[in-house]
């Protein structure tokens, strides 16, 4: 009897594919989440933001600035803000985001469109973690070899290395 009643109640609660984005007209994929860092506009250095992406072009679509900021506190970029168009390989995230998993030091940046996670093997991801080198003295291996970690992947390794 109570078995049934669960049921039928989640039955009810199921709900059925709210989100059906639309999708195939634009090649911009958002990110998901702004991404602060330095890129070059017009030959000069300047701090910006990146928001969205593409992969077949390898662009990022930037804002001049910082994040987060009280004017721009949350994903969602502020109305008006003006966008410029560089390409991926000329942005280096900063502040710099970086996880150990073992001995292992990776920083977030952006990674050639043709690169995959080599955990879970997704494509396509723009950013990611890459091994950096290691400042370990005694650490002779392959230095030619970048490990490449989509966001999820990374986090829930460093996750677990550090339980
Ligand atoms: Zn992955």
């Amino acid at each position: 009897m109570a078995t049934r009643l669960t049921r039928l109640i989640r039955g009810w609660v199921s709900p059925a594919g709210q989100h059906s984005r639309q999708g195939g007209l634009d090649r911009w994929q958002s990110l998901s989440h702004p991404v602060p860092g330095h890129s070059t506009i017009d030959g000069l250095p300047v701090a910006v933001v990146a928001v969205r992406r593409r992969d077949d072009s390898g662009q990022l679509e930037v804002i001049r600035g910082y994040h987060p900021t009280p004017a721009w506190p949350g994903s969602v970029a502020p109305p008006g803000a003006q966008r410029h168009l560089v390409p991926a390989s000329s942005f280096n995230p900063h502040p710099r985001r970086e996880i150990s998993i073992g001995d292992q030091r990776f920083g977030y940046n952006t990674v050639a469109g043709s690169a995959c996670c080599n955990s879970c093997g997704k494509g396509g991801i723009g950013f990611g973690f890459v091994s950096a080198d290691s400042s370990l003295p005694s650490a002779e291996r392959s230095p030619a070899i970048h490990q490449i970690l989509c966001e999820l992947c990374a986090e829930k390794q460093a996750g677990v290395a550090v339980l």
